[in-house]
């Protein structure tokens, strides 16, 4: 259920609300947006007329959606996340960009520069890298947090890395102003609701084979801890095709922003694996409504220790940029 206050409830009467849900025994959860006080009854024997007559409230009335907080029906406002200022939702398109791996200090500066010198907003670099074959590279750890930190503080852009184990949140937090959740941990739920706790903005990339339901549930986990800064990310699911590594489901970009108020972000290169196909699916990425991009890039593809067949050049990043903006002037 959703409990909506007047706009001029105050935040006393939103919280005496709470506590007098929660003695009933309800979960609830207090959601500020857009100056008004909501609150979401996430589980609970609660009636209508338990609350209706409480000071503030204006209106009380259910929510279908599965997905509750994630739901427009709960905030119908676009959700921005803002990344050591720059605003992800809602606005001007982002672009993501960076290598798939931290492979050392000079690839990893040489990467910053390329993204800084293109334009876009925030470098992206895996330090632990959840690979198909445990023969595969798999990260620098706590080195390559480090170098990507460094990197992105002299080009002076936040960071996105990938933390694939809830042992590692606390060292990966100290260093990434985004903590990235991948496609394979999608449905980590004890990794979901630790992420969640640990305060920062989460990219949350859809599973594999996860439906786009799932993937607002896994949103869920995090939206519950009272994390409200959760970006999503499409990065393209299995089919039968073979020709591109994935599929990109545009469709699932726009459910997400038609039913969610939850940035979407859209991953052309994990989506097609093909820097040929890159650039127009992020021009038709925009086009759709999504709020940016995260594509990989790399000083020397053929040198890359991991994913250097997708990686763009800095050419390319350059004219991926370009096309991001037009695709979303398409709106
Ligand atoms: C990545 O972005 O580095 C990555 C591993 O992507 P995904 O989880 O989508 O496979
Ligand atoms: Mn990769």
């Amino acid at each position: 259920m959703l409990v909506t206050f007047s706009s001029d409830a105050t935040e006393a009467e939103a919280a005496g609300a709470l506590d007098h849900l929660k003695a009933k025994g309800a979960n609830a959860i207090l959601v500020p947006a857009a100056g008004v006080w909501r609150i979401v009854i996430l589980s609970g024997q609660i009636a209508p007329e338990d609350i209706g007559f409480l000071p503030g409230v204006q209106e009380v009335r259910p929510v279908l959606s599965p997905f509750k907080l994630a739901s427009r029906e709960t905030c119908p406002e676009d959700t921005v996340v803002n990344v050591a200022g720059v605003k992800i939702g809602g606005g001007q398109p982002v672009v993501i960009a960076g290598p798939c791996a931290v492979e050392d200090e000079e690839q990893t500066y040489k990467a910053a520069l390329m993204v800084k010198a293109a334009g876009a907003h925030l470098l992206r670099g895996g330090a632990y890298k959840p690979r198909t074959s445990p023969y595969s590279f798999q990260g620098l750890g706590r080195r390559g947090l480090e170098i990507l930190a460094e990197a992105g503080r002299s080009v002076g852009l936040p960071v996105v890395t990938e933390v694939v184990a809830t042992d590692d949140l606390e060292l990966v937090s100290i260093y990434a102003d985004v903590l990235q959740i991948g496609a394979r941990n999608m449905q980590n739920f004890a990794l979901l609701a630790a992420a969640g706790k640990a305060g920062k903005p989460i990219l949350l990339k859809r599973g594999l084979s996860a439906t786009i339901e799932e993937w607002l549930m896994a949103a869920e986990y995090i939206l519950k801890t009272g994390n409200r800064q959760v970006i999503l990310c499409e990065r393209g699911i299995r089919t039968f095709e073979t020709l591109t590594r994935n599929t990109l489901d545009l469709s699932a970009v726009v459910a997400a922003k038609v039913y969610s108020h939850l940035p979407v972000l859209v991953d052309p290169s994990h989506a097609t694996g093909l820097p040929e196909l890159i650039i127009p699916l992020s021009r038709a990425a925009t086009a759709a409504g999504a709020d940016g991009v995260m594509v990989e890039v790399h000083p020397e593809p053929c040198e890359a220790k991991c994913d250097g067949f997708q990686a763009l050049t800095a050419k390319e990043l350059s004219q991926l940029i370009e096309e991001v903006r037009k695709g979303a002037e398409c709106r």
